[in-house]
């Protein structure tokens, strides 16, 4: 007989508000917060998620959703699921998790999704210098594909993954986070070298009983209070995988995460139908409430067999991930070279962020001489599946970063070609991006928006 349907472990309704859920979500990375479901190793199972803002963000014709988002209540994650072997053991510290995604899409009745820049004053982005305005983009899915009338002249397949998997950190990690990452913060401006991306954004987004959701922890009593004022924020990626926001984590991938408490507790969430690598704008995919059907397996003690700790403790490591075998095929390629020397021209030493930022600023100023307005650019190149590149880290001072982006996805030819662009108020892509104005000053470099 063939195998039931994935059981449904965590349901979501998509009409529904966060707090409203069946079962309750959570927003912040903590040892105690209790799994909501049991889930064996070889049974598929089914979690369904609410967008990473939990709805806050609507398929409307305004930005300022974008602009006012409280972002200390993201992101809303499903789970934790407990991991029990067919014995009844459920997986141990020091254990791998064997995450395969098997299924994955969007939820049925609740096809559309969103790319946006934030506020430079309320988020930011990896160019805010240069985009410091809330914009917004709806994307339609039609099947595999999507479209958006923000961003006319442009149709994609989507390469579809969660934004977060990830298991949770034992008392012990979490305490090595909070440690590092204040450090960051309150030592970070005088050592960094960074350039100016950094300015207006936090450094590290340390625990705050702001906003703080901990699953079925009741809200305000004496527990919560304690956990919410440990517990880690979801932004960054850690050791326990997390907001890693991998794009080719999709479609038959298979994830290895380490396992830092008993049963692992696997949460998810923050589905993105598509996304390119850096996602740039950092409300950068196309972000959507979705589903996941996973199937896990345990590899006892794999952490001491596969995962060479490379810190002072034993927790210092990373997960590790196979590819699937379905992603969208794209035979050709436009590629952006960007080298460690910024836009004001200053020289900078092997700097990949600096070389990335230069390979996205220059494919945006080459895209808007083909009708595209800047924003619109930003948000394509951001939530495409582009691929982006370390080329060159050795060749001193200047490291090598490029952004190929495949041709296939435009109605016109890209290439550079002999005869002129062929510019003008015809070949506009209206409408245009939706787009807020932005109140604050921008010291730092030309805006390169506005030009
Ligand atoms: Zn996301």
């Amino acid at each position: 007989m063939a195998p039931s349907t994935p059981r449904l472990v965590v349901p979501i309704d998509p009409k529904k508000k966060p707090r409203e859920q069946k079962l309750p979500l959570h927003n912040r990375w903590h040892p105690s917060i209790p799994p909501v479901a049991d889930v064996m190793t070889g049974e598929l199972f089914r979690v369904e998620m609410v967008d990473w803002t939990g709805g806050s963000i609507g398929d409307n014709d305004s930005a300022m959703d974008v602009k006012n988002i409280d972002l200390f209540t993201v992101h809303y994650l499903s789970g934790p699921c407990r991991v029990i072997d067919v014995d009844g053991i459920p997986a141990k510290p020091g254990d791998i998790l064997a995450v395969e995604i098997c299924d994955l899409g969007p939820l049925s009745g609740d096809e559309w999704g969103y790319t946006g820049t934030f506020d430079r004053e309320n988020g930011g982005g990896f160019l805010t210098d240069h985009f410091p305005c809330a914009t917004k983009a709806i994307w339609y899915f039609e099947g595999i594909y999507a479209r958006s009338p923000h961003i006319p002249g442009v149709r994609f397949a989507g390469l579809t993954h969660p934004g977060i998997i990830g298991t949770a950190p034992s008392k012990e990690l979490l305490d090595i986070w909070n440690e590092r990452e204040k450090e960051l913060q309150d030592n970070g401006f005088n050592r960094l070298q960074l350039c100016d991306i950094l300015h207006t954004r936090p450094l590290a987004n340390l625990p705050t009983l702001k906003g703080c959701l901990l699953g079925m922890i009741r809200e305000g009593t004496k527990e919560w209070e304690k956990i919410a004022r440990e517990a880690a924020r979801t932004i960054p990626g850690r050791e326990n995988g997390g907001n890693c926001d991998i794009k080719n984590l999709s479609r038959g991938s298979k994830i290895y995460l380490p396992v830092f408490v008993e049963g692992a507790n696997l949460s998810m969430g923050d589905m993105h139908f598509s996304q390119g690598d850096g996602e740039v704008s950092f409300c950068g995919a196309i972000e959507m409430s979705g589903f996941l059907e996973l199937r896990c397996e345990i590899i006892r003690d794999g952490m001491r067999k596969y995962l060479t700790p490379m810190g002072p403790t034993r927790l210092h490591v990373n997960p590790v991930f196979e590819i699937g075998p379905v992603e969208p095929r794209f035979s050709e390629w436009l590629v952006f070279e960007g080298i460690s020397v910024d836009e004001s021209g200053k020289q900078h030493y092997l700097d990949a962020t600096v070389a990335y930022k230069r390979a996205v600023l220059n494919a945006i100023d080459y895209l808007s001489k083909f009708g595209y307005s800047k924003e619109q650019c930003y948000l394509l190149l951001s939530c495409c599946p582009c691929e982006g590149r370390i080329s060159g880290i050795v060749d001193a001072p200047n490291a090598v970063a490029t952004l190929a982006i495949p041709i296939a996805i435009f109605d016109q030819d890209i290439r550079p070609r002999k005869q002129e662009v062929p510019n003008g108020p015809k070949v506009m892509k209206r409408p245009d991006v939706l787009k807020c104005t932005y109140h604050g000053s921008l010291p730092i470099t030309r805006n390169l928006a506005t030009e």
